[in-house]
């Protein structure tokens, strides 16, 4: 029997602009992303939150090998950056734009899309000053 799942929404619109959406744990603070119903470190329940939209870039690499099915991005594959990007509560891996792929620093200000303009992609951040 197929299972089906309905996956929660990453992204949500606050103030016109996106946000991830992620969890705050009740007991002990932990945020967490994506959203989960309860604590990873305590256990207690969490709070879904708008987490903020801006954040530095913690560390980075070049995913420069094709990723397999089922990815879905655009075809011939192209070399992209791949970062973690520090929310202030928590980091999120995300792909990175605005920059040619090794152009990243640590530390730099990005900004979240989630417009749709990448449509293999549900969100990912852009550099605040980009050099593409
Ligand atoms: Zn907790």
């Amino acid at each position: 029997m197929p299972v089906e799942s309905e996956a929660p929404s990453l992204t949500t619109q606050v103030d016109g602009r996106p946000h991830l959406v992620g969890a705050a744990c009740g007991g002990c603070g932990t945020h967490t992303f994506p959203a989960q119903s309860s604590c990873p470190r305590c256990g207690a329940d969490t709070t879904t939150t708008a987490l903020p939209a801006e954040g530095t870039v913690w560390s980075w690499t070049v995913q420069r090998i094709a990723v397999k099915a089922p990815y879905a991005g655009p075809q011939p594959f192209e070399p992209f950056a791949l970062g973690y990007v520090d929310l202030g509560h928590v980091k999120v891996e995300s792909p990175l734009f605005g920059h040619p792929v090794d152009g990243w620093k640590i530390g730099e200000p990005v900004t979240l899309v989630a417009d749709g303009s990448r449509p293999h992609l549900p969100f990912w951040f852009e550099a605040k000053e980009p050099s593409l």
